[in-house]
């Protein structure tokens, strides 16, 4: 293969949303200049990848193929909301009030959902669930309809009424959780991004150093490439067009997502919305930001803030992540056919020091 980079574009089924982020792979990754191994596959309804760029030496490193699936499996089993059986699943189905042992995983990511909800102001908002699919996406997207007129506002207005995260509890020293009224969870935006900190976990002690990992388009990389160069990803043009690379990154040690409103959307009387709902209104989020990226060191925190900062929108989302010393960096539409970016301080500040050949 040749030195060339391609854009390896994240594909998930029709009609899902597909994953914002590019993944540039240096093809010398996979050259003869280093050890190089790939496996990819497809788990809740999008596709993963892990890419290794060491010698496999013990049997469990050999075993690695078969050890993602089973963490993948395990993530999708305890926080699937297509999956009737899944631990979320279920708590969503308990009556108010009861209590329900959970796995210390799904407590840590209800309980980051928690902490991001409140430094969000809300914005982040896992019980959006019902919105979610008054709107036409989510599970029932694919079963029931596909919605072709807006909604009723007095339904909107019903769901809004219940929407909260003070309709969960956490008891997270026993592992347990309760809904405290009829709350519907929505790990959507974060789950991904928490399966990718559960692979680069499982790399990390496996004594593995040099990996990409990506599920569904949140990515987190370790230690170099095949080429012993930074891993880079690309960030794509927000347009309907697939595949064109507006923005490179390194990532050295970090993770990142990203949040966008070109991807999955409707389109109801010639006007687009978007699937990520603004908690404050209970409306599809309307503004000029057309997507913005989040570095961290966890995906699950990139993951939930890029939904977050969608939320809040080019201004009030820029003030947080410049308060909050977020990495972001935005793109925002300033008329049909020409964007600007925006980069947080910190984004700027972490992207000057890019290692060059
Ligand atoms: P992001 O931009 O990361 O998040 C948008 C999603 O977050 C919305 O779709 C909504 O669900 C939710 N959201 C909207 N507004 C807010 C808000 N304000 N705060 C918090 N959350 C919000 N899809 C399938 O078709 N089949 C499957 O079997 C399937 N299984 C899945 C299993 C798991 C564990 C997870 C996490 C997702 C699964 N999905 C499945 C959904 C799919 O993988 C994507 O997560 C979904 O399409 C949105 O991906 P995204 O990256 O575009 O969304």
């Amino acid at each position: 293969m040749s030195l060339a980079s391609f854009w390896h574009q994240q594909q998930t089924k029709p009609g899902l949303a597909l994953a914002f982020l590019l993944l540039i792979t240096v093809l010398g990754s996979c050259s003869t200049e280093g050890p190089y191994h790939l496996y990819r596959g497809d788990i809740m309804g999008t596709t993963y990848s892990v890419q290794v760029a060491e010698h496999l030496v013990n049997p469990e490193q050999l075993q690695l193929e078969q050890s993602v699936l089973e963490i993948l499996s395990a993530v999708d089993a305890s926080m699937s909301t297509y999956k009737p059986d899944s631990e979320l699943s279920r708590l969503n189905r308990l009556p108010p009030g009861e209590w329900m042992q959970i796995s210390a995983e799904l407590v840590e990511v209800l309980s980051l959902s928690q902490k991001i909800n409140r430094q969000s102001q809300g914005a982040f908002d896992i019980t959006v669930g019902p919105l979610v699919a008054l709107w036409g996406f989510g599970p029932q997207q694919q079963k029931e309809y596909r919605r072709e007129e807006l909604p009723a506002d007095s339904a909107i207005q019903q769901l809004h009424k219940q929407l909260g995260m003070d309709g969960l509890e956490l008891d997270k020293a026993e592992n347990l959780a309760r809904r405290v009224r009829d709350v519907q969870l929505d790990l959507s935006a974060i789950a991904k991004g928490y399966a990718v900190d559960q692979l680069a976990r499982h790399l990390f002690k496996l004594g593995l150093r040099n990996y990409l990992v990506e599920v569904g388009g949140e990515l987190r990389a370790s230690g170099k490439n095949a080429r012993g160069r930074p891993w880079t990803v690309g960030i794509e043009k927000p347009e309907l067009q697939r595949g064109i690379a507006f923005a490179a990154v390194q990532l050295r040690n970090k993770a990142i997502a990203t949040s966008g409103d070109y991807r999955n959307f409707l389109t109801i009387d010639g006007k687009r919305y978007s699937h990520t709902i603004d908690p404050r209104t209970a409306w599809p989020v309307n503004h000029a930001l057309a997507s913005v990226s989040v570095l961290h060191d966890s995906a699950a925190a990139a993951d939930a803030w890029a939904t977050a900062l969608n939320v809040l929108g080019p201004e009030q989302g820029f003030a947080l992540a410049e308060k909050l010393g977020l990495l972001v960096f935005m793109i925002v539409r300033d008329d049909e056919n020409t964007y600007l970016t925006r980069e947080s301080a910190a984004f700027s500040a972490y992207n000057q020091n890019t290692v060059t050949d």
